[in-house]
């Protein structure tokens, strides 16, 4: 039986490893953590657990391809799945704007909050219901596909190619624009978060919203994670953690290995790297191979921005439950290493009982975009970084505090987590919590995961599809693996599922 080594337990890797062992091969894992995961993940703190990533996910409608998938490795099988009646709460000047996961309900309150945006407002649900019939394409990968593979691919997009064409001109920003309500602006914005993405991913988030196929998995990230981890040992599979991978080990041009940083060789017949693509370009391969695509996006900032995040976890002695679990609302400005915050997004997690004390809230707040070099510099100096952090934390209460004034003082477990936090823990290229954004300039949408010149190696994970996050990094790994049983000449369609 032939033994494929992965790099990395995330979703990717875990994905990579499961599908492998379906596929036939034998399969290990090598992660340089205590636990599996990677980016998808949560911690405990004094009494507090702090979810540190799924906010939605897709795939959780059941009759998709991606709900089957996260069935298949475990991630979703018997698992209670929560769909929000709302996906977020905007509100500002004593006015509340829900984003409603029912689509005529939302249409009916935008055009309570701003009749004069109706014909915005009548285009931005129109699109969005034509959305909900497309889907994350995961029955195979792009460079495998034949002609009536990519027929029916087009066929099931049909219906939302010239909107694509035409949408992904634009960034979210531009698009949000046409709304006269700076009420609606806000929602919207702050359901996506990030706006210089093409404008098709605000309608790709509220489609899968509505759709109700972005549902929260019961237990959180970490839950998933291990999940699909026991899936994988279930099946046979062996995840060696504590492990860091230095190097892959290349003879004749053929991956043929890895090298751990204690020494230890480990021989296999095909290597997977599910790690973040530049720690496997220039660390695990050091800058041996080139890859245009990878040289222009990362060479391309502008065109292929990297979101980024410092996330505020918050152990509250207060219960939250009769506020929205999303909420998200204009604030007396601060600064961050240059970058100015003038709204707060919090969530808390009234459904999840284990995540704090009985009567106690978890409160997560995310700030996107970030300055990664002012993080790293503050990193240098320990004290200065803890500092650094220290005074996020206190903005954030404040602002807090003066919208929920009951919660002066009932602040009793402060965690903050920098894009350093990502590099350090995850390998994360600039902290990224997701790959190479898609935006107006952008070309590219996937890699093949292939290196040129390289046999007997594939990647996985988020930065193999654009713009990442948990779906690519799970479909990535089947990818992968049916690359690999294309090289061996394995039907792969027989084996994975
Ligand atoms: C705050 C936050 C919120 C998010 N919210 C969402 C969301 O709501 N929905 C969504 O879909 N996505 C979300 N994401 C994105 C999602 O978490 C990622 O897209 C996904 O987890 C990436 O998985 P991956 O397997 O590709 O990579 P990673 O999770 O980065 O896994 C790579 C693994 O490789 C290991 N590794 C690295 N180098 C080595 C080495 N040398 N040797 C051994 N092991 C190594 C790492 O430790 C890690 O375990 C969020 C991310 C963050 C950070």
């Amino acid at each position: 039986m032939k033994k494929i080594i992965i790099i990395g337990a995330g979703i990717g890797g875990l994905s990579a490893g499961i599908y492998g062992l379906k596929a036939g091969f034998d399969a290990e894992i090598y992660e340089m953590h205590t636990v599996p995961g990677g980016e998808c993940t949560g911690w405990n703190r004094d009494g507090y657990h702090f979810d540190s990533c799924i906010h939605w996910l897709t795939g959780t409608k059941k009759d998709t391809q991606l709900y089957k998938m996260w069935c298949e490795v475990g991630a979703l099988d018997n698992v209670e799945i929560y769909n929000h009646d709302y996906f977020t709460c905007y509100e500002k000047e004593g006015k509340k704007v829900y984003i409603y996961r029912d689509i005529e309900k939302l249409r009916t309150h935008l055009l309570d909050i701003s009749p004069e945006d109706k014909n915005q407002i009548e285009e931005l649900c129109n699109y969005t219901k034509r959305f909900q019939t497309c889907y994350v394409p995961a029955d195979k990968p792009q460079d495998m596909m034949n002609f009536f593979d990519f027929l029916k691919m087009i066929k099931n997009m049909k219906s939302v190619l010239p909107l694509m064409s035409k949408l992904n001109k634009i960034t979210v920003k531009e698009y949000l624009s046409r709304f006269k309500s700076s009420l609606i602006r806000g929602a919207l914005l702050s359901s996506i978060m990030i706006d210089y993405y093409s404008s098709t991913a605000l309608f790709f988030t509220l489609s899968t919203f509505t759709a109700d196929n972005g549902g929260w998995p019961r237990g959180g990230s970490l839950a998933m994670s291990k999940r699909m981890a026991k899936r994988f040992e279930d099946l046979g599979g062996k995840i060696t953690y504590g492990a860091k991978v230095g190097k892959i080990i290349v003879e004749n041009n053929t991956a043929t290995g890895i090298e751990l940083l204690d020494g230890r060789i480990v021989k296999g017949d095909y290597i997977i790297s599910a790690t973040d693509a530049d720690v496997t370009l220039s660390e695990l391969l050091q800058n041996k191979y080139k890859d245009k695509k990878f040289e222009i996006m990362y060479s391309n900032p502008q065109d292929y921005p990297l979101p980024n995040c410092v996330q505020v976890s918050l152990g509250v002695n207060e219960d939250l439950s009769h506020i929205p679990h999303c909420i998200s609302f204009p604030t007396t400005p601060f600064d961050i290493g240059g970058k100015v915050i003038d709204s707060l997004v919090i969530k808390h997690y009234y459904y999840e009982p284990d995540f704090a004390p009985k009567g106690k809230s978890v409160i997560n707040c995310v700030l996107t975009n970030c300055d990664y070099d002012f993080w790293k510099k503050k990193r240098e100096n320990i004290s200065e970084y803890k500092a650094a952090k220290a005074e996020v934390a206190e903005e954030v209460m404040i602002r807090i505090v003066e919208r929920f004034p009951e919660l002066l003082g009932k602040f009793e477990v402060i965690d903050v987590t920098t894009p350093v936090t990502y590099e350090r823990y995850c390998g994360a290229y600039r902290g990224a919590w997701m790959s190479f954004a898609i935006t107006p300039k952008g070309k590219f949408i996937s890699h093949s995961g292939i290196l040129k010149g390289l046999n007997n190696f594939y990647m996985a994970g988020q930065w193999t599809l654009f713009p990442g996050g948990l779906p690519s990094a799970l479909v990535s790994g089947k990818f992968a693996v049916q690359r690999i049983c294309k090289n061996e000449k394995v039907p792969a369609s027989l084996h994975l599922h």
